[in-house]
């Protein structure tokens, strides 16, 4: 029977879309129009999470009456290189996709950092770049940049 059954390897593109939603659609307005990150708090649990959801991943409470600024500076909590090439790549590889944790938020954030791969830590500290033309999804941050070391002096 084995014999008869043979593994056909492919791979395929796949066009989709998919509605942000009423709280997506608030965060991805916000990014655009005003250039500002916002996350929100959960009232039972106070956590700001970012990206905002409709409901708490933690206590399951419902959000965001509070919606707070976030950022535009944070942390990198974890990230990963991509090396492999396909189409509809955000960035060209090997490219770092991180997760940040915007200051004043408690979740983390994935995204892309532009900087080469051996310079990236987690604990480093970015900063977002938002794009200059309007794309109306999570890439109107168009990416972060790693800060720039202060001196100890702050100068
Ligand atoms: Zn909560």
């Amino acid at each position: 029977m084995d014999d008869d059954c043979f593994v056909v390897e492919g791979k395929m593109a796949l066009p989709y879309q998919y509605f942000a939603g009423a709280v997506g659609s608030r965060f991805i307005v916000a990014l655009r129009d005003e250039k500002k990150i916002f996350g929100v708090r959960c009232e039972r649990c106070q956590r700001v999470l970012v990206p905002p959801r409709a409901f708490c991943d933690r206590c399951f409470g419902p959000l965001p009456e509070e919606w707070v600024e976030v950022g535009p500076e944070g942390v990198v909590t974890n990230f990963t290189v991509v090396r492999y090439r396909e189409p509809y790549q955000p960035m060209e590889p090997p490219y770092v996709l991180a997760l940040i944790q915007l200051d004043g938020a408690d979740s983390s954030l994935a995204h892309l950092v532009n900087a080469p791969p051996e310079t990236v830590s987690v604990g480093m500290r970015v900063r977002a770049v938002f794009a200059g033309e309007v794309r109306n999804n999570i890439l109107q941050v168009a990416h972060f940049v790693p800060l720039e070391e202060k001196s100890p002096a702050g100068g």
